[in-house]
């Protein structure tokens, strides 16, 4: 059976390319790279080539003389491990200063869990709300620094519904009142522009596999001067912050995929936006009583985040799924709770709504005749779905 994948959102196939740089590192380059020997500066200059190739992709040089150093990039074992290490990091490196975090209300459960286990150890958590569109106002961040805030951290943009945040206006404000400024750039990283000069980010953390690098390894970019606890302790790696002998195939391979996004970027924009806009308009136009959620323009290239009023995503899901499309709901069953997910609960969607969310993440792979595909096949189950549904009272 013809198989469409449309979840690039959850994770993405490895690319080819990258997978060759790989392969050398399972095999006759095994050294580990603390080693003084051969085999083990072998695998630490691969390491040091990677570590260049993040900062070609997320912090260059410009002409302004301004960039980043490799100092400013440890390697981590992903996104999760990222943003648990910059929270825990700068929480107990500036205890004395004070003990008040600004997160956004629809950050990743990578950061809404570790503040919450940091919220029973006695520090102070501060949930921005977000309007109907998905977005944080800079001017509620602003109002929300006190003296004791160390920390704010708003996502670059959000895995679900794919709004792109205002992060560079948070980041004037945050600099402006002397607090640290973290981004989870998971989702953006080879996906849009994602500079740490540009944005004026602090701290960025980032994950290969969201942008066709390996599984298992991530980037934690930490400014220069920034004061941090080590968050693994033990050996000496990546200048004692992150202890444990380092992933040298996973690296290598992150390393390759940042190079491959630095050359691949715009023309990756172009052909998502244009199928992304496509399988919008086809939906819109084929199916009544559907929502849009997240922002029109501010949006993910990839993204396309819908509610199908009087149906579950969970159905739609599955039914998909039985014609070879794989996609993603926000709703409930699917992730074994009764809640549905509190990125759309956040922009004032009803329960009833919420459950009836689905996402298409679209990639380097997805064609014209995949969206094609889907815009035959979808709107014939929406029409079945809903024919046996006791909670669609619409039209047509
Ligand atoms: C996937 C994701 C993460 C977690 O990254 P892992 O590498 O899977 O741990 C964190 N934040 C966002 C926004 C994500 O989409």
């Amino acid at each position: 059976m013809k198989r469409v994948y449309l979840d690039y959102a959850a994770t993405t196939p490895t690319h080819p390319d990258v997978v060759e740089a790989m392969r050398p590192y399972f095999g006759e380059k095994f050294g580990n790279p603390s080693s003084l020997h051969s085999f083990g500066r072998e695998s630490k200059s691969a390491i040091e080539k990677a570590r260049e190739q993040v900062v070609g992709l997320i912090a260059p040089r410009h002409s302004s003389g301004q960039g980043g150093s490799v100092e400013e990039i440890i390697f981590t074992s992903g996104g999760t491990e990222s943003n648990n290490f910059a929270l825990h990091g700068i929480a107990y490196a500036n205890e004395k200063k004070g003990n008040h975090i600004i997160i956004s209300s629809i950050e990743h459960h990578a950061m809404l869990a570790p503040c919450k286990f940091l919220e029973s150890r006695g520090f102070k958590v501060t949930y921005l709300p977000v309007d109907k569109y998905g977005l944080v106002d800079p001017e509620e961040v602003r109002r929300a620094i006190t003296d004791t805030t160390i920390l704010v951290s708003v996502m670059h943009a959000n895995n679900e519904i794919g709004t792109v945040e205002p992060v560079k206006e948070i980041a004037k404000i945050t600099k402006e009142k002397n607090v640290y400024f973290h981004t989870d750039a998971v989702q953006t990283v080879g996906q849009i522009e994602v500079d740490v000069d540009k944005l004026g980010v602090d701290l960025l953390s980032l994950s290969g596999h969201k942008f066709y690098g390996p599984k298992g390894v991530g980037v934690l970019y930490v400014r220069k001067g920034t004061r941090m606890a080590p968050f693994l302790r033990g050996g000496e790696q990546e200048r004692n912050r992150r202890a444990s002998t380092e992933n040298v195939p996973g690296i290598v391979g992150l390393g390759k995929a940042c190079e491959l996004a630095k050359k691949e970027l715009p023309s990756r924009i172009e052909h998502l936006t244009s199928l992304r806009d496509k399988l919008i308009k086809g939906i819109m136009d084929k199916i009544p009583d559907v929502l849009l959620n997240g922002h029109p323009d501010q949006r993910l290239p990839k993204n396309v985040d819908i509610t199908v009023r009087g149906i579950e995503g969970e159905s739609m899901l599955l039914n998909l799924d039985l014609e070879g499309i794989a996609v993603s709901t926000g709703s409930a069953c699917s992730s074994g709770t009764t809640e549905p997910s509190h990125v759309l609960m956040a922009i004032g969607l009803s329960h009833e709504l919420a459950h009836g969310s689905l996402r298409f993440t679209l990639g380097r792979l997805t064609t014209e005749h995949d969206i094609d595909f889907v815009l035959d096949v979808f709107p014939k189950i929406v029409k079945k779905l809903r024919a046996m549904s006791p909670m669609y009272k619409g039209g047509r």
